[in-house]
């Protein structure tokens, strides 16, 4: 089992007080706090080797440069991607899908189908009705059950040779709910789709194997896994990237350039157009050391227990439910209580320290289908603990007294 104590002191925000209390923070989903090794890892590159990448020939240049590339390599080794170059800087996961989407508009012909889950998030919708809007191309949605999970069967049938390229979270922002990737990698495949898996929220609870999953992009932000702001992973197969075309102009993603035609650099270049989050970069390789140095058993293992214990806790509470009841889930809990809207709850368990997100979440259609204006997430991360549900579980209960 995991030194908890131990862990926790890695993390200096976690000691902090806020209104008074002691900080209990429960918002892992929005973005995760940042251990001791990273912050000052972020320094480090500003205080010794800050300067330009891929430009210079003088020292700090290159070692710069070194130290981004020994991060791609990295992540690279995290998520077994076969090359390299397979694996592209963005400035987190909006940017990726972003980048994706709009290179499929070079492909998509009027009548096309893309098919979006009904469990995203709006960065993973938003974009693929532009990108529609642009082509001609049909939208299709892939419908939820109350549980919250994907229709398998409903997938299947929407799935045909108009079908040009799937997308899906691989987990839930909103319910947590895991979805079954691997089978709708392999179905999309079936039919000639391309799939993207927005893995935003999988990456700081799991290590993807893009390899063993076969799925042709795989998106995620730093800032959800112990990493900077303003730094993500695209991942995408050679052939892929090689297809779409760059995303962006500018410098460092060029071959040659004359007014009369621009050569594009190779992969992964191509699509890292300008000067890139340098101290991002390398530091979300110290962040993903940081977590396989902590296991992604052991973090899996206190993430189900406070999952569980956390379900157990709240369900005490008269008139809450909990939205998502998926069997597989990682540790977020969407709750509501009869009768009380969510932002009043969180806004009263804030002053008691306790940080949680209200709202739709960045995934409105998910709140349309339950006809509810929003929820509250409590989404956990590995060093949370049991006393700190106990707080929040007596912190709900007093709201809810005041407020009904
Ligand atoms: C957070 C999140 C995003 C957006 O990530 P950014 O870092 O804001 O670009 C997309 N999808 C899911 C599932 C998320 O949780």
């Amino acid at each position: 089992m995991l030194d908890i104590q131990k862990i926790r002191a890695d993390f200096p925000i976690l000691s902090q007080k806020v209104n008074g209390k002691p900080l209990i923070y429960f918002d892992n989903g929005a973005t995760s706090q940042k251990p001791q090794v990273v912050i000052d890892a972020i320094s480090k590159y500003y205080q010794k080797i800050n300067a330009n990448i891929h430009r210079g020939v003088h020292t700090l240049s290159q070692l710069a440069t070194d130290a981004y590339e020994i991060s791609r390599g990295k992540i690279q080794n995290h998520i077994n991607a076969k090359h390299s170059h397979e694996v592209l800087f963005t400035s987190g996961t909006t940017f990726g899908i972003n980048l994706v989407a709009n290179g499929f508009a070079a492909i998509l012909k009027p009548g096309d189908e893309v098919l979006v889950s009904a469990l995203e998030h709006h960065s993973n919708i938003v974009p693929w009705q532009m990108l529609c809007e642009k082509t001609g191309a049909v939208l299709k949605v892939i419908p939820m059950n109350e549980k919250g999970e994907l229709i398998m069967a409903e997938f299947d049938k929407l799935l045909s040779k108009k079908t040009k390229i799937v997308t899906t979270n691989h987990i839930s922002n909103a319910l947590g709910t895991i979805n079954p990737i691997k089978y709708m990698i392999d179905q999309a495949h079936a039919v000639g789709a391309a799939i993207l898996i927005d893995g935003a929220q999988a990456v700081p609870h799991l290590k993807p194997d893009v390899q063993d999953l076969d799925c042709d992009f795989y998106v995620f932000s730093g800032h959800k896994m112990c990493g900077p702001t303003g730094v993500g992973i695209l991942y995408g197969k050679e052939d892929w990237l090689n297809k779409l075309p760059p995303y962006q102009g500018g410098g460092e993603m060029i071959k040659e350039v004359t007014f009369e035609k621009t050569t594009y650099a190779e992969l992964p270049h191509k699509f890292e157009a300008g000067t890139p989050n340098i101290a991002g970069g390398i530091v979300l390789g110290t962040a993903i050391d940081y977590m396989n140095g902590v296991g992604f058993e052991n973090i899996q293992k206190q993430e189900l227990e406070l999952l569980k214990y956390g379900t157990k806790r709240l369900l005490e509470i008269e008139g809450l439910k909990i939205f998502g009841t998926s069997q597989e889930k990682t540790s977020v809990i969407s709750f509501n209580i009869k009768g009380i809207h969510p932002y009043d709850i969180g806004t009263i368990i804030d002053k008691l320290g306790i940080a949680v997100r209200t709202g739709h979440h960045c995934a409105q259609p998910i709140m349309n289908y339950f006809e509810i204006p929003g929820t509250i997430r409590a989404s956990f991360s590995f060093y949370n603990t049991k006393e700190e549900i106990d707080v929040m579980v007596e912190a709900v209960k007093r709201a809810t007294l005041m407020l009904s």
